[in-house]
């Protein structure tokens, strides 16, 4: 049985005033107890440190939004996995849409992020997802095969095993437009599936493979109740704390 994983990217949101409401929010409520779904927050960098700070002791994990590749050098501007671990960050986001148009990241910058994630123990959140024109042009699948076969290259099973996946198609990520469980729950099967072929069906079974893309409280229970969808990655819906714990809530 898998767990279920709901992780919020606040993106370029919260200060680091509005980032000590939104925690305490959600840690002071119900979902920073006993919850068996794993919740994973991933805040800026500029309030990471202080969000550790926050999490300790409540079953909450931390996460940053991405990473440089490189140990450390004149790399103005980047951040690397080792300064993301010393602030406490368990997990990272890589491969984020964003990240791909805005900042021209290819397969290979994000195999190359991957394998630094990994080497310094943590654990990604690794992002893949079709465009509108993509889909429509039937090349979904084909899209996400060469994104996983090129974003996992060199690394091995044992590595791939500490990866989370997450779909999300393009063409619903802030826009409000989610993908029809039976959308989603035929890509993710297709990436199972394609994990099976291409490594064993011990990772293909264990793999936690979230989804994201306007997932809200009104969605969430559905997309989540599809078998081969372990959680969410959540965007816009994770900025308040009242929907976010309700998405949280929907994942039980
Ligand atoms: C995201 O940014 O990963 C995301 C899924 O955003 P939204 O929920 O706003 O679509």
């Amino acid at each position: 049985m898998r767990t279920k994983i709901v992780a919020g990217n606040w993106k370029m949101n919260n200060d680091l005033s509005a980032s000590i409401n939104l925690i305490s929010e959600i840690k002071n409520s119900s979902i920073g107890k006993n919850f068996k779904t794993k919740i994973i927050l991933c805040p800026p960098f500029t309030s990471l440190e202080t969000a550790n700070a926050l999490l300790k002791g409540t079953k909450i994990s931390l996460g940053a939004q991405n990473m440089y590749y490189e140990e450390n050098g004149a790399y103005t501007g980047e951040i690397s996995a080792k300064m993301l671990k010393s602030v406490g960050c368990e997990f990272v986001i890589i491969g984020h849409s964003e990240r791909r148009t805005i900042f021209e990241e290819s397969d290979e910058i994000i195999n190359l992020k991957l394998k630094a994630a990994l080497k310094n123990n943590l654990k990604p959140i690794f992002c893949i997802g079709e465009t509108l024109e993509e889909r429509e042009k039937d090349k979904t699948f084909d899209v996400i095969r060469r994104q996983v076969i090129d974003g996992l290259k060199d690394l091995s099973e044992s590595e791939i095993q500490n990866i989370i996946f997450a779909y999300e198609p393009v063409w619903a990520i802030g826009t409000g437009k989610n993908a029809t469980p039976y959308q989603a729950q035929e890509v993710h099967k297709f990436i199972r599936d394609l994990l099976q072929k291409e490594y064993s069906t011990y990772l293909s079974d264990n793999i936690i493979i979230q989804y994201g893309g306007s997932v809200k409280p009104d969605n969430a229970s559905e997309l989540m109740a599809q078998p081969d969808i372990d959680g969410a990655l959540v965007g816009g819906a994770c900025l308040r704390s009242d929907s976010f714990i309700k998405i949280v809530e929907s994942a039980e």
